[in-house]
């Protein structure tokens, strides 16, 4: 009985550590998909600022056209007015080279005004692209670091597991059963018992059970937190033999 106890206590230290293990494992990839999720941010925030600078130089090169059209209707009144053959045509070339004049004026500060944009947005979207290379070569590095990570991490859960699963061999199992109902349940499934108190859930174990468990000859649980149970000298006096093996 006492070296099936040694045995289930055995198990359930390398069960937790191979739990602990399991769990850093699965942190790993969730830290890099954060990172992830921060490049594809920074990428579509750069595509979006692409997009703006498309739509600023198209309406360039539109008011760019209308300015050419306006500087030849320009001319081209020019040209009336030196052709007027009476007053009345005069004052109405006259007046169209003014007001196109006008009007190509206010456009030329636009297309000037335009142009600064441009050329700051693509200086803004040289920069941000590379910082973005930096960014991606970043997560690319840590992503190589986390994949090294976790294949020593499975070898280690590997190696426990091996070991784990030549502990379980020497146990009953029916006791082997019933520990796996319980850690499923509550995690730990064994618990040791210290001057009557069961140390899973604190409670005093009733004094017929801790006589019980002071014989040692059966596999007991707790009638609290229902988890194996055994008193604590019986592993202590013999614990100069060799445990498990
Ligand atoms: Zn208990």
């Amino acid at each position: 009985m006492r070296d099936q106890l040694k045995r289930l206590e055995e198990l359930q230290q390398f069960d937790a550590q191979i739990q602990e293990l399991d769990n850093a494992l699965k942190a790993i990839p969730a830290k890099l998909q954060a990172s992830q999720n921060d490049l594809a941010r920074v990428e579509a925030l750069l595509e979006s600022e692409r997009t703006q600078l498309t739509e600023t130089q198209r309406y360039y090169s539109e008011q760019k056209t209308q300015l050419q059209t306006e500087e030849a209707t320009v001319s081209g009144a020019k040209h009336k007015l030196s052709l007027a053959k009476n007053s009345k045509e005069y004052v109405a070339a006259q007046r169209e080279i003014e007001q196109t004049r006008e009007s190509a004026q206010t456009r030329e500060a636009e297309v000037a005004k335009l142009v600064e944009a441009i050329q700051a947005k693509e200086k803004l979207l040289a920069d941000r692209a590379e910082e973005l290379k930096g960014l991606r070569s970043s997560i690319e590095k840590d992503g190589e670091i986390a994949h090294t990570k976790m294949a020593e991490v499975q070898k280690k859960i590997d190696a426990l597991q091996v070991t784990r699963d030549k502990v379980a061999a020497g146990i009953r199992p029916d006791y082997l059963k019933r520990y796996g109902a319980i850690r499923m349940r509550r995690g730990l499934a064994v618990a040791t018992v210290r001057n009557g108190t069961c140390l899973g859930c604190n409670m005093n174990v009733p004094p017929q059970l801790y006589n019980t468990l002071q014989r040692g000859n059966t596999l007991e649980t707790c009638p609290y937190c229902h988890r194996i149970i055994y008193w604590e000298e019986i592993m202590k006096d013999q614990s100069s033999t060799p445990a498990a093996e």
